[in-house]
C-alpha cells in the first residue's frame, strides 16, 4: 500500500502526518506500507516513522551514482537518507519531463543496484485507451523498461499500473478493467520470466483510489496494492485505505 505525495508537504507538515498516521496503521499486520514524500522531507519522514511498520520512498531517481548532474538525486543517496523504495517512470515524469522507457530501465537497474524496491509504474493514456492499444502500450512499456533484467532483478521489483486518464482526475478503472491489464502485465511478466516469478510479482493498481473504492479493487486476484497519490495526503484517509 503506497502513497505518492507528489509535490506537497513541508518537512514539518510531514512530521505532523506521522504522528497522526502511525497509530493508525500499528495493527496492520499483512500489508507493506510505504509513503513517497518529495525528496525535502525524506529525512523528516524517515526520522518520523522510526522503528515503524511504514517504509519510505523516493518518488524519482537519476542513474549515475554521482557526478555533474544538477537537480538530479542518485540511488546511493536515497539509500543513505533511509529510503528503501522509489517510484521509476510515473506518468507525470513521463508526461512533464519527457522520461522514457528507455531512461525508466536506466533508474530502475539504478535503484536495485543500491538494493531500493523500485515501484516502476506503466498505464496508458486516454486517447491509448479508446483506440484499443492498451495492451501494446503495457507490453511496449514492460520490454521498453524491464527489458534486459536478469530474474533475481525481477523479483526485486514491483510494477505499477497506472492508466493516465485516471490519475488525479477522478475516474477510477473499474475493477474489471483494472484487473484485465493487471492479468495482461502477469502474462507478460510469465513469458519471460516463467510461473513462479510472475505469481509472485507484486502488482498495484493506481489512479484515483478512495477509501470508498479500495476494498473492491483489492478483491481482484491479481491486484495485489495500491499507488495512492491524492488521497495519501490525508493521514486518515490514507489509513483508511491501508486498512481497507
Ligand atoms: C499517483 O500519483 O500515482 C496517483 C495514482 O494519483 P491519484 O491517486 O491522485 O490519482
Amino acid at each position: 500500500m503506497a502513497g505518492n505525495w507528489k509535490m506537497f508537504k513541508t518537512a514539518q507538515q510531514t512530521r505532523d502526518y506521522f504522528q497522526r498516521f502511525l497509530p493508525l496503521v500499528a495493527n496492520v499486520s499483512n500489508r507493506e506500507i510505504v509513503v513517497c514524500p518529495p525528496f525535502p522531507c525524506l529525512a523528516a519522514a524517515v526520522e518520523a516513522s522510526a522503528g515503524s511498520k511504514t517504509g519510505i520512498g523516493g518518488q524519482n531517481v537519476y542513474w549515475v551514482s554521482e557526478g555533474a548532474y544538477t537537480g538530479e538525486v542518485s540511488a546511493p543517496m536515497l539509500v543513505d537518507v533511509g529510503c528503501r523504495w522509489v517510484i521509476v517512470g510515473h506518468s507525470e515524469r513521463r508526461q512533464y519531463f519527457h522520461e522514457t522507457d528507455d531512461n525508466v530501465r536506466k533508474r530502475t537497474e539504478a535503484a536495485l543496484e543500491a538494493g531500493l524496491t523500485p515501484i516502476v509504474c506503466v498505464g496508458e493514456t486516454l486517447e491509448q485507451r479508446e483506440s484499443g492499444r492498451t495492451g501494446d502500450v503495457l507490453e511496449a512499456q514492460f520490454h521498453g523498461g524491464l527489458r534486459g533484467l536478469n530474474p533475481e532483478q525481477f523479483a526485486a521489483l514491483t510494477i505499477a499500473y497506472e492508466p493516465v486518464w485516471a490519475i488525479g482526475t477522478g475516474k477510477t478503472a473499474t475493477p474489471e478493467m483494472a484487473e484485465e491489464a493487471h492479468r495482461l502485465i502477469r502474462a507478460l511478466a510469465e513469458s519471460h520470466y516463467g510461473a513462479p516469478a510472475a505469481s509472485s510479482l507484486r502488482i498495484l493498481y493506481g489512479g484515483s483510489v478512495k477509501p470508498e473504492n479500495c476494498a473492491s479493487l483489492m478483491a481482484k486476484a491479481d491486484i495485489d496494492g495500491v499507488l495512492v497519490g491524492g488521497a495519501s495526503l490525508d493521514p486518515q484517509g490514507f489509513a483508511a485505505i491501508v486498512n481497507c
